[in-house]
């Protein structure tokens, strides 16, 4: 039984798409388990460039088996849409499977959601406005629609009816915003549903035979451990969990499944939205790591936003693989660090009076100051390296200076976006 999960350390845009593109070669099952369009893998392979939002990114190989899971908060119309930017460009991936038990995204979950951040204007939380948080909100207020119900226009029209009432309240009233009638909005998403019937399924019957048979699964995780509603750091989390130990709730499997746990970090640090981020660099610094970051700068791949951007913080990154129950490290955009005479890592937080090395809870890491030591940088471009003994000296002491603080082992090294930039840690 080999299920690897692939999960991000910190705050998200971690390299997980490519890391996940590289391993699905040697996979039978790619599964999305949380989360949905609000997602943004990057991935760069023999095909081109592609943002994947909604889509498993192991749909670029014709042998994988892509898993939307029950945990997944399925945009019917960005699917339909980024199905169709794949199929332009010569993709179609064979074998696309959506849980019946996944719950949908309805048109008022994102009316709500860009409605909520406008109100809250100055506070907001940096939402990517897909909807994400009303939709998560409905499922535990039970009042969700789940992918079965699409097929059945009766119920459809119940459930809809009933998740609008309330609605249809809060709308004109606090949002000066149009009712929306349950009529149209059950034609509507009836209509969509038409175009996923084809692939609607038992995904996790399916699974759990494909565990049986010994096939390789890996569970792809979306945005990362700070991210998670209890352990990250709340409020500016996500609406669902972004946990390995949640994968196997949101994929349909037995938790001891899940024997390898590769955390994703990148070697310095990005933040995408709202929240407190102690290594945070602004100015000049910022501009040119963030002009020099990712495969063209850090920018959102959902939203285009400029990513925040800091150097690497052990603090959260060691708490990150902690809490991920990480069995292994993969430190990706190496790389992207060549162009620096010294490079800072944060090894503890200033609080207070104290030098504190446990990750806090928001009210204190608001205060908390990063205490860096400096490691000497390599100067050289290491993108073309493929073998851990061919890294400069000085790059392997920052990997291996990262991999003490973090007490994870590294396992891989991303030296560039493409598929093939990778280097084995022996
Ligand atoms: P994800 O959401 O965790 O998949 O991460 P994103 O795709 O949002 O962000 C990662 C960014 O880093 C993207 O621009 C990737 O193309 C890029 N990337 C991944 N690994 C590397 C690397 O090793 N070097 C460089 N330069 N870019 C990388």
């Amino acid at each position: 039984m080999t299920v690897t999960a692939v999960v991000g350390a910190n705050w998200g845009d971690e390299g997980k798409g490519k890391i996940t593109d590289y391993l699905a070669r040697d996979m039978d099952f790619v599964v999305r388990f949380q989360g949905g369009s609000n997602a943004g893998h990057t991935i760069l392979n023999e095909f081109g460039k592609f943002a994947l939002h909604m889509l498993p990114s192991g749909v670029f190989y014709p042998h994988v088996h892509n898993v939307l899971g029950p945990g997944v908060a399925l945009n019917m119309i960005g699917l339909a849409e980024e199905l169709k930017n794949l199929k332009d460009r010569g993709i179609v991936p064979s074998h696309l499977h959506i849980s019946d038990r996944a719950q949908v995204i309805l048109p008022v979950h994102i009316l709500l959601d860009q409605a909520e951040e406008m109100r809250l204007g100055a506070n907001q939380f940096g939402s990517t406005r897909s909807g994400i948080a009303p939709f998560y909100a409905d499922k535990f207020l039970k009042i969700g629609v789940q992918v079965a119900d699409l097929f059945v226009k009766d119920r459809l029209a119940q459930r809809i009816e009933r998740n609008l009432a309330l609605k249809n309240f809060l709308l004109p009233t606090a949002y000066q915003l149009p009712i929306q009638d349950p009529h149209e909005i059950t034609e509507l998403v009836s209509h969509h549903a038409d175009a996923i019937a084809p692939y609607v399924c038992d995904t996790t019957s399916m699974l759990h035979e494909a565990l049986n048979n010994n096939q390789a699964i890996l569970l792809e995780g979306q945005l990362g451990a700070l991210r998670d509603p209890d352990h990250g750091i709340y409020p500016f989390t996500t609406s669902s969990s972004p946990l390995a130990g949640f994968a196997s709730v949101g994929a349909g499997l037995p938790p001891y499944s899940i024997s390898r746990i590769i955390a994703v970090t990148k070697a310095y640090s990005t933040c995408v939205g709202a929240g407190p981020f102690v290594t945070e660099l602004h100015g000049q610094d910022a501009d040119v790591l963030r002009a020099r970051g990712g495969d063209a700068g850090e920018y959102g791949a959902t939203t285009g936003r400029p990513r925040r951007v800091g150097w690497f913080d052990t603090v959260a990154t060691r708490y990150g693989c902690m809490i991920q129950g990480a069995t292994e490290v993969a430190l990706t955009n190496l790389d992207v660090l060549s162009y620096l005479d010294n490079i800072p890592i944060a090894t503890a937080y200033a609080l207070d009076d104290n030098t504190i090395t446990q990750f806090p809870p928001t009210a204190e890491l608001s205060q908390a100051q990063p205490v860096f030591e400096e490691m000497p940088g390599w100067r050289t471009d290491i993108t073309n390296i493929r073998h851990y003994e061919d890294l400069p000296q000085t790059a392997r002491q920052y990997v291996e200076r990262i991999e003490a603080l973090i007490d994870t082992k590294i396992r891989y090294i991303s030296v560039g976006p493409q598929r093939e930039q990778i280097v084995m840690k022996p």
